[in-house]
């Protein structure tokens, strides 16, 4: 039973980095940009209303974010463990996180913070705007993007790394190295806490 949490800036590999950890732990990962893409892609009611605060790198407001993810964490699949990346994204979203899986007697396990400096995030970003063409993959958008992580995102970091929860992970380099480490970090930060306990 293992409930992940994987944080990142725009462009540091998070999504790759989230599905390759939850093949290795067999937990579903849940991607709230992805889930989001998906639905407006497929104009959808939720992804037509979301569609903009994406292409504008914007948060998408709280009501529809906490609902979906409320809505997703409900799900058969997910009630033995998951590895959620993209949520929670501010302070509000971790409270309702906590109040979500503490109606359940579920806690999180770790939280994987992949640092990559701010100089190469942009780079990566034109690299992968050319491989995948995510609508939000533009200088512009992207630099509102970052922003906000650093604005919004680093307070999320800060509150796990007081509950002691934080697994710092180097993401330069290359991908399939960072997975190795990160998952060696993640075992091991769950052994020793097992031993705590
Ligand atoms: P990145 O981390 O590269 O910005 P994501 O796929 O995690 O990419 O998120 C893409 C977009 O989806 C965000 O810019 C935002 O508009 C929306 N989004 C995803 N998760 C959240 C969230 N927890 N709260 C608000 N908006 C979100």
């Amino acid at each position: 039973m293992t409930r992940l949490l994987i944080i990142g800036p725009p462009g540091s590999g998070k999504g790759t980095q989230a599905e390759h950890l939850a093949r290795h732990f067999g937990i579903p990962g849940v991607s709230t940009g992805e889930i989001f893409r998906s639905n407006v892609s497929r104009q959808t009611e939720l992804g037509n209303e979301a569609a903009k605060y994406l292409d504008d790198g914007d948060f998408v407001p709280d009501r529809l974010t906490n609902a979906l993810v409320q809505d997703r964490l409900l799900a058969a699949d997910v009630q033995a463990g998951f590895l959620l990346d993209g949520y929670p994204r501010t302070a509000p979203q971790v409270v309702e996180l906590d109040n979500m899986l503490a109606s359940k007697g579920h806690g999180i396990d770790a939280v994987i913070e992949l640092r990559v400096p701010d100089s190469e995030l942009e780079q990566r970003m034109l690299r992968r705007a050319q491989d995948e063409g995510r609508r939000d993959d533009t200088v512009d958008v992207f630099r509102r993007r970052l922003d906000l992580y650093h604005r919004e995102t680093h307070e999320v970091v800060s509150v796990y790394a007081g509950r002691g929860l934080l697994v710092p992970v180097n993401g330069s380099g290359d991908p399939g190295g960072i997975t190795k480490m990160a998952i060696a970090a993640v075992e091991r930060f769950i052994d020793e806490k097992g031993e705590r306990a």
